[in-house]
């Protein structure tokens, strides 16, 4: 017997419906490329989104086309989320830190038609130009005082393009499984893969984020997403705060300036910041140095990559700011774990709730997650052993843009193989051991190179740390610590290897140290394993 249930499908334009009734006078402040500090309301974005989308039927542009976006977080871009995908075509966000021919790649795949783009990557567009000849016109996301002379072809500017159009637009009732946005991965390996996300995914994966243990968004809350709008759709953000009525602080251009950031916080007053790593550490650096609080903050959500202990430890300590760390990936929309205390953790010492905190944290109702063995057996959830991390859920794809049936990423019974190794404990926390291509194998044992950087990142002359396996005669491969000092600090070989006696096994301790000045970073800001191994392809280890 089926239920009686109404059959609504689950849209986006649903999300931008329900935020204009519940909370349109919300506010929404951009740092922009044409304002320091733009206002405006949840009310005002989605008037504009329905202008915007009448613009786009005009465009002559076909249900599913894709429409792509170069651009920072701000109101625009947010408005190009809902006015896109909204009218049925598919928003496409490419991240402008790409090669070049990366760039030019993914736009000739994704074939997308239109490029709206913030001002200062139009020189950037005009010298890829040649090679884009499918991309029909581009929209510069400014007004018309600031609007450049360019060779774009058919070069509109964004004001001007919905100025004139009317704010009555009715959101087509579209099949909830019609594709909605596109994002390529970062392409590490091989060339980038298009992952396309629907409806239905985006709207169950925002319903799944706000929830008390994953996000613990609400209409109080002040978020500042410096996760960019290009990275996984900031996480899920744009939707997740329209939802719940939270106000919204975009950064704009000013993504990576710790000082830009602390500013931003203080004054408007913003609880919540969502953010790789690497942003966090701008920010405590900026803190650090300037002798600043942050005041009105009391959680960060961070993921992308492993958040060191250390990072944890002066969120907590300095600024009394609970650091929330969560795992996922593109092709999982991509909100895959989130570390919440579970009951049981109050009793904890201070120093098990950091250990705890840095583990990548518990499955979010909606995703499973398994990890198995090279014969695709599951491991057990003991906390030690450790395999390869499957995924499966409504909300992870089930193949890449183009690319179906080809990828091999997808096992017989239908999960997703994320290429991350992990352990999950017997109270369910999963932790991320390494990327499957990053892991070390020494003498037939594997060795974590996440666990090597975060106890490294521990002392405080350590800026920054990564660990990569280097060929060894006997061993296979022994660990190489990979370190930048602290501005200010000295530290020697050996006293940097002396600080891991008793906190790893000692086999695991790294046969050598090398200094540099920087690591080299992804598009996504994450360190680039792939070149380091590159820099110390001739390195040897001392006898
Ligand atoms: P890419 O970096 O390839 O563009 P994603 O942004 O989708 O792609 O990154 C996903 C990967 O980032 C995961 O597979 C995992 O290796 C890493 N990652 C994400 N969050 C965490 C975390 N909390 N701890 C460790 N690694 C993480």
């Amino acid at each position: 017997m089926q239920g009686l249930m109404m059959d609504t499908p689950l849209l986006i334009s649903s999300i931008a419906k329900h935020a204009e009734m519940f909370h349109g006078d919300r506010e929404i402040v951009s740092v922009t490329m044409d304002n320091p500090r733009h206002r405006c309301t949840v009310s005002d974005v989605t008037t504009r989104a329905r202008k915007l989308a009448n613009a786009l039927d005009k465009l002559g542009l076909d249900q599913g086309d894709r429409v792509a976006t170069i651009a920072w977080n701000d109101y625009r871009h947010l408005e190009i989320y809902y006015g896109v995908s909204g009218a049925g075509y598919v928003c496409h966000t490419i991240n402008p830190r790409l090669f070049p021919e990366q760039l030019v790649f993914i736009i000739n795949h994704a074939e997308d038609r239109w490029i709206f783009t913030d001002l200062m990557f139009v020189p950037l567009l005009e010298k890829l130009l040649p090679q884009i000849p499918n991309v029909e016109g581009f929209v510069v996301m400014t007004d018309e005082a600031h609007m450049p002379e360019t060779a774009l072809p058919n070069a509109v500017c964004y004001e001007t393009l919905i100025a004139n159009e009317s704010s009555d637009y009715t959101w087509p009732d579209l099949d909830e499984r019609t594709a909605s946005a596109l994002c390529y991965t970062s392409g590490t390996t091989g060339d980038p893969k298009g992952v396309l996300y629907d409806h239905r995914s985006t709207v169950l994966h925002a319903y799944a984020s706000v929830a008390p243990d994953v996000m613990n968004l609400s209409s109080s809350d002040c978020l500042l997403p410096v996760v960019p709008l290009f990275h996984v759709n900031a996480w899920g953000i744009p939707y997740s705060a329209l939802i719940t009525g939270a106000k919204l602080v975009f950064p704009g251009p000013k993504m990576g300036d710790g000082e830009a950031l602390y500013e931003l916080i203080e004054s408007e007053e913003v609880n919540l910041a969502l953010g790789v790593p690497t942003v966090w550490l701008g920010l405590l650096q900026y803190c650090e140095q300037a002798g600043k609080i942050l005041n009105s903050l009391d959680r960060t959500v961070i993921g992308g990559a492993a958040v060191p202990r250390a990072m944890i430890e002066q969120f907590k300590k300095v600024h009394d700011v609970r650091a929330v760390q969560g795992w996922g990936m593109t092709e999982m929309s991509p909100l895959g774990t989130a570390n919440s205390p579970k009951f049981g953790s109050e009793s904890m010492s201070e120093d098990e709730q950091l250990d705890l905190a840095t583990k990548a944290g518990r499955g979010i109702f909606g995703c499973e997650l398994r990890i198995v063995d090279d014969e695709g057996t599951e491991l057990p959830w003991d906390g030690v052993a450790y395999g390869a991390l499957q995924v499966r859920g409504p909300w992870i794809c089930s193949d890449y843009y183009k690319l179906e049936g080809s990828a091999g990423t997808h096992t017989e019974d239908g999960w997703f193989d994320t290429g991350d190794v992990a352990t999950i404990d017997p109270r369910g926390y999963m932790a991320i051991t390494d990327r499957t291509k990053d892991v070390i194998k020494s003498g037939g044992e594997w060795i974590s190179s996440i666990e090597l950087e975060n106890t490294a990142m521990g002392h405080p002359a350590v800026a920054q740390a990564a660990v990569i396996g280097v060929s060894h005669p006997k061993w296979t491969e022994r660990p190489l610590l990979i370190v930048v000092k602290a501005e200010g600090q000295d530290i020697e070989k050996e006293e940097m290897l002396a600080y891991f006696d008793g906190k790893v096994a000692t086999w695991w301790i790294p046969n050598d140290v090398a200094f540099v000045d920087e690591l080299p970073h992804t598009a996504t800001g994450k360190v680039k394993k792939i070149e380091l191994r590159k820099q110390f392809a001739d390195y040897a280890f001392p006898d």
